[in-house]
């Protein structure tokens, strides 16, 4: 077993497969669908808009829009 840290928040993990910890996982999860809700909601809505309305940060919001 490998001691790593959490990408998002620097919490120590006991895996190296993954890249971020439960509670930040979970979080990631909840602003994913917060923002797709939300443009499924309002198309056309620019990052700004998703931004305010969601709270999610910008890079969360640019991230997944990539994806
Ligand atoms: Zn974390």
């Amino acid at each position: 077993m490998t001691l790593c840290n959490c990408d998002k928040c620097g919490r120590v993990l006991l895996t190296k497969y993954e890249e971020r910890c439960t509670s930040c996982a979970q979080l990631a999860l909840t602003e994913s669908h917060l923002v797709k809700a939300y443009v499924r909601a309002n198309p056309g809505a620019t990052v700004m808009e998703v931004y305010h309305q969601t709270g999610v940060s910008l890079q969360t919001i640019k991230d997944l829009m990539q994806a």
